[in-house]
């Protein structure tokens, strides 16, 4: 696409649209309360919860693009000074609230920002999910998928959220004596804590702006912001060190817990620095290079049998892969089903990162676009043979007649693909051979 059209998660100005695709801080460094370079497009959560992180934000530059929809920008080719229409729609990220993925059309082809995002595949919601991503691609191609990268390594590989969620509930309950306290950010593991909180029926401690955004997303009962009526405390990751373990435990006994889909520490340790670092892509070191003595202490206070999925790399705190983004082989899956001509990562502030064509660069391409439709035709089929069968069992039943079904036939024999309407016959028959489709067709 021409630059000066549209921008997500990027802030400098020249763009005559912007996109947010959630609230976390790197992907809003640049946005400010004074904001005045032009409309902002965000799904309607975001849009409730942004003037907690930007008080004074001019709201009337809000643009709300509700989940599903298509929206339709009216917007000027800076080249040619030429107006150009710009279909988007918003898709669900699964990653913290308000989080969405952009699917753009227009005359510069279809593109996919992924923004941060989760591709679970054990709820109803995902199956939702995967449902209006695919209608929404239709039979097009996918010219470039914009993808959050951050797990983009064989070696990260975790368990859904719901396991590690039950794994957190089960190292709590091993400390029946011990304060708790949960590393989080300013945003995200909501359903975290809401489980905790119903599965051992407590509040849960959380700072007052956390508590501001709790009311936001319409949870009033399950948190407080008074130490007395809890054992179990969330707090900012920024303040969840060795060091502020060691001071509460000078208190009381206290755990430490760090929901992440890292399974290492992320820079060596010294003084009062986080243990985590700001993102998870940041610099990391093997746990192995931990010192025995943590090690040896661990086992020494270790209330749990079986550790599992969870790891201890020191006397007070655990981690447990919980993670808000895609491991390894959910990007995996998603690049598969999506086959895109392009892909991109959008994390590449660590030289840990991985540009994602190292690894899927073999699901990308022309070829792999037409793979994809060719798949998409034939599960039609399926299905259309499926429901042809049904009306067919139906009509017998009410003694009607075929017109219908045979309107419907000719309707669906009718593709469009890559912008041009071709007859499914032809369509599968140039796939099968590899042919290219030329522009007049
Ligand atoms: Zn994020």
């Amino acid at each position: 696409m021409e630059s000066g059209i549209i921008s997500v998660d990027k802030w400098r100005s020249g763009s005559q649209a912007y996109f947010l695709t959630h609230l976390h801080a790197d992907h809003t460094a640049g946005l400010s309360s004074t904001w005045k370079r032009g409309p902002l497009f965000c799904s309607r959560l975001t849009a409730r919860l942004l003037p907690c992180k930007f008080p004074s934000f001019d709201l009337s530059l809000l643009r709300i693009l509700d989940i599903g929809t298509w929206h339709t920008l009216s917007l000027i080719t800076p080249s040619s000074g030429d107006p150009t229409i710009v279909y988007v729609k918003a898709i669900d990220a699964h990653h913290c609230p308000g989080s969405v993925m952009y699917l753009f059309r227009g005359e510069f082809g279809c593109m996919l920002y992924s923004g941060d995002f989760r591709w679970e595949k054990t709820s109803v919601e995902a199956e939702i999910r995967r449902t209006m991503l695919l209608d929404a691609l239709k039979n097009e191609k996918l010219d470039i998928l914009y993808l959050d990268n951050t797990y983009c390594n064989p070696k990260y590989s975790f368990p859904p959220r719901e396991v590690a969620a039950k794994k957190i509930v089960d190292i709590i309950n091993s400390h029946p004596e011990h304060q708790i306290v949960i590393g989080i950010d300013s945003l995200g593991k909501e359903d975290l804590l809401l489980y905790i909180s119903r599965e051992l029926n407590i509040k849960i401690w959380v700072w007052p702006e956390r508590l501001q955004i709790m009311h936001l997303l319409g949870f009033h009962d399950n948190f407080t912001t008074q130490t007395s009526l809890t054992r179990v405390r969330a707090i900012p990751r920024y303040s969840f060190s060795t060091d502020t373990l060691q001071g509460l435990n000078k208190l009381c006994p206290t755990i430490g817990i760090m929901p992440s889909g890292l399974p290492w520490v992320t820079k060596p340790l010294k003084g009062n620095e986080n243990i985590f670092g700001s993102s998870p892509s940041s610099s990391c070191i093997n746990k192995s290079n931990l010192s025995p003595d943590i090690t040896k202490s661990s086992e020494k206070h270790d209330l749990i049998k079986d550790l599992g999925i969870a790891s201890r790399f020191h006397e007070y705190i655990y981690t447990v892969p919980y993670s808000d983004h895609s491991c390894f082989a959910e990007i995996q899956e998603f690049v598969k089903l999506l086959r895109p001509i392009n892909i991109k990562g959008i994390v590449s502030s660590s030289p840990y990162c991985i540009d994602p064509v190292y690894y899927f660069g073999h699901l990308c391409g022309t070829k792999q676009a037409f793979w994809r439709v060719h798949q998409k035709i034939e599960n039609e089929e399926v299905e259309e043979n499926r429901t042809c069968e049904d009306t067919n069992i139906k009509l017998a039943s009410e003694g009607n007649s075929t017109k219908g079904k045979a309107g419907k036939k000719r309707k669906m024999d009718e593709f469009y693909f890559f912008g041009i309407r071709v007859s499914r016959v032809s369509l599968l028959r140039r796939l099968s051979r590899g042919v290219r489709i030329a522009d007049d067709e």
